[in-house]
């Protein structure tokens, strides 16, 4: 058998062969079958991969980490002596086939990443697709076309995912940022699929690690919350309240928090009808024995505008015509102290408005702090949304224990919910 190159950072994926998993469960007890779990001597995978990877106007890809994501489980397949059929989605062309939306252009880009020649089929169901899998030989890569030419795939249409299922005898979903999607190939077909269905190691990694801020993180637990809005976190508090020992709550939600107390917010983001939630969110913290953070302080601005006039005020005396937005010291130092006594983090949503330099310094800090906390031991999770963009682009990637691949699927899972695509594969 061939054995293809691997990184060295891929070579460190470790898991154990199975994962003891609650969350996803409503606390039941399940073993998760990982492809550790299988010998693919000889068989033929169908993996559902994300590679919906952006493309530039000549059809190259542009950020090739979703794929370099799915390589450890491809090789380990290839490894093995089985095959690889690969299905994805890109883009959205809403159930047609649309030439610029093919999944041919990255073909090339993913023989690359694997270091094996990856052959094409022009259709992901039908005859053409059964004959290409057909010949598929061990150590051999197929690439399907894009599913979403398909309107079924998103419909989560039965007949098609038996069609799907004709062309693979083991089902791998390794797809976490469509694990929220009950489409055909990421949760219906895994059906087809009775004692042959398993994780790729990117969902038992995501997976893992929520399940660690979640259940079996060692404590102090702290979720760190921040973002514009907390209409759009309130599930996730809600959920988050039973799991940590601390909460910080940062970024423009805090106004909500500051002006239900009856401080003044001046001009910053404030949902005044969402007041009411916010006393609430905070009495039941108090009941469930969970320290609530808020900020102190604040760089505030004359306008939202990098080139605004600022100063530091107390977070509930910010005059009128001024708005928040961004931490300030004392608010940052008292973090940092919460921070660095934590032993498993998590982090969702940025603490100011780190799009425009002027305001970036608060999600830095905190940034800073996590890496600091990490490096002395605790746990990090960074996911959902506009943290993975600030952790990126900040470079604090390799600082963190876990970046979460999936932003709908990660917000998802902190509220709580069972994903169709990981409960498709563990029960039954
Ligand atoms: P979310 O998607 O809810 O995580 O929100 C992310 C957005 O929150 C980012 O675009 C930030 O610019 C924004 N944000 C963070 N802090 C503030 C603030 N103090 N005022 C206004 N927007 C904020």
């Amino acid at each position: 058998m061939v054995i293809y190159p691997m990184d060295a950072k891929y070579n460190t994926y470790a898991f154990p062969s199975s994962i003891e998993i609650f969350t996803f469960t409503k606390l039941k007890t399940i073993q998760m079958k990982t492809i550790d779990d299988f010998d693919f001597k000889d068989k033929k995978a169908l993996i559902r991969v994300d590679f919906n990877v952006p493309l530039d106007s000549d059809f190259k890809v542009t950020d090739t980490n979703r794929i370099e994501a799915a390589k450890p489980t491809i090789i380990k397949i290839l490894e093995d002596g089985g095959s690889a059929v690969l299905m994805s989605h890109l883009g959205r062309p809403d159930g047609q086939s649309k030439p610029e939306l093919s999944l041919e252009h990255i073909c090339d880009t993913v023989s690359a990443i694997l270091g094996v020649g990856v052959r094409f089929v022009p259709d992901c169901v039908g005859e053409n697709a059964e004959l290409a899998v057909a010949q598929l030989q061990p150590g051999e890569v197929l690439l399907l076309e894009n599913l979403r030419f398909h309107k079924e795939e998103e419909k989560g249409d039965e007949a098609f995912a038996k069609l799907l299922s004709k062309l693979g005898d083991m089902y791998v979903n390794d797809a976490f940022g469509t694990a929220h999607r009950a489409h055909a190939s990421t949760t219906i077909v895994a059906k087809f699929f009775p004692g042959k269905r398993c994780f790729g190691y990117l969902m038992a990694k995501e997976i893992e690690a929520i399940e660690k801020v979640m259940r079996t993180g060692e404590k102090p637990v702290l979720a760190i919350l921040g973002g514009a809005k907390v209409s759009s976190k309130i599930t996730i508090i809600e959920n988050i309240l039973d799991k940590v020992d601390h909460l910080i709550i940062g970024g423009g939600m805090t106004f909500t928090f500051i002006k239900a107390q009856g401080g003044h917010v001046g001009d910053s983001i404030c949902e005044d009808d969402k007041m009411g939630l916010a006393l609430e969110i905070l009495k039941k913290a108090k009941t469930k024995g969970v320290q609530v953070h808020l900020p102190v302080d604040v760089l505030a601005a004359d306008a939202f505008d990098n080139n605004a006039t600022t100063q530091i005020v107390a977070v509930d005396k910010i005059p009128k015509g001024w708005q928040g937005l961004d931490a300030g010291p004392k608010t940052l130092e008292k973090f940092r102290e919460v921070i660095l006594k934590s032993r498993t983090i998590l982090w969702n949503g940025p603490i100011g408005v780190f799009e425009m330099e002027r305001f970036s310094k608060g999600t830095i800090a905190i940034g800073n702090d996590i890496d600091e906390a990490t490096t002395n031991g605790a746990f990090s999770l960074v996911g959902g949304g506009d943290s993975v963009a600030a952790v990126k682009q900040f470079g604090f990637e390799d600082k963190v224990s876990y970046v979460s691949t999936g932003g709908g699927a990660m917000l998802e899972s902190l509220e709580g919910k069972v994903l169709p695509g990981i409960a498709a594969i563990i029960e039954g």
